[in-house]
């Protein structure tokens, strides 16, 4: 298949919390680009002199809203030669180079079951991207719980409009587990790992639900055996985006 090479500059970038930082980049030459809410962009960044090394991939953290700019939330890791190159060296007209959107972590067209979003860090991006979708269309939809994992109170993104959704999206909830916070106060937080809330909350396993899981492979892994192994879901009802 022929990719699809966008040149794009950054515009805009903000602080989310310490570590990570919402990137929007305008892509030149189009009007809009078109996109289903949960994919992600492979961006070829001046990293490394072999082509292949230089690729990183993006979730594309805004919904499809009929623009060409795009939103990116991106977590710094320690050595990291992308996410280095972009908090220290990138800036307000640095060019992006992408190819994309592909992927094909989205939710079906008709959604006739409960949906759980379940991630950990920068890994709510594709959520993000698709509850707003959902919102936006005013597309019908079950319940959407939306669980989210980080260590910190500070480390919690998007935490407006998440309570934002609440009011606007109807049957949409959130729950954030707080994995090292010690004081822990509001009726959405909980003290620990995303694992505890679902399996709580989804113990009897159920045909009309399906999970939707996006993050590194210490939680994807251990969520997959969960749901699928220990609980009993069918896999047909887990669906994953692995960053890594
Ligand atoms: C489809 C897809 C979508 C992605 N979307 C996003 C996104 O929206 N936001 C985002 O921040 N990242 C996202 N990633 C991860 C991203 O592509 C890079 O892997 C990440 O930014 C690290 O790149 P780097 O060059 O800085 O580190 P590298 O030098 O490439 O990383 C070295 C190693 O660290 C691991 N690693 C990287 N980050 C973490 C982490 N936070 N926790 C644990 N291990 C880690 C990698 O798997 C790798 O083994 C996505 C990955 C994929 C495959």
């Amino acid at each position: 298949m022929a990719w699809t090479w966008y040149d794009s500059t950054i515009i805009k970038i903000e602080d989310e919390s310490p570590t990570t930082k919402r990137f929007w980049v305008e892509v030149k030459d189009v009007e809009k680009i078109d996109f289903q809410a949960g994919q992600f962009v492979t961006m070829d960044l001046p990293i490394h002199e072999k082509r292949l090394k230089r690729w990183r991939s993006y979730s594309i953290a805004n919904h499809p809203d009929g623009t060409n700019i795009l939103e990116f939330c991106i977590v710094l890791l320690e050595g990291g030669a992308a996410t280095e190159y972009l908090f220290n060296e990138a800036t307000i007209g640095t060019p992006i180079r992408f190819k994309g959107p592909s992927g094909t972590f989205v939710l079906p067209s008709e959604i006739k079951d409960d949906l759980v979003l379940i991630c950990t860090g920068t890994g709510i991006a594709p959520f993000r991207s698709m509850v707003w979708d959902l919102y936006h269309q005013n597309k019908e939809h079950k319940n959407i719980h939306l669980i989210m994992g980080t260590r910190y109170q500070e480390g919690i993104l998007y935490q407006q409009e998440l309570e934002e959704l609440k009011t606007k999206l109807s049957n949409f909830s959130y729950s954030i587990a707080l994995s090292r916070e010690e004081n822990i106060e509001g009726e959405d937080f909980y003290k620990g790992y995303v694992h505890q809330i679902y399996e709580a909350a989804y113990k009897e396993v159920r045909s009309d639900v399906h999970f939707y899981l996006c993050g590194w492979s210490n939680m994807i892994d251990d969520a997959v055996a969960k749901l699928i192994v220990e609980l009993g879901y069918d896999k047909s009802q887990v669906h994953y985006e692995l960053y890594g």
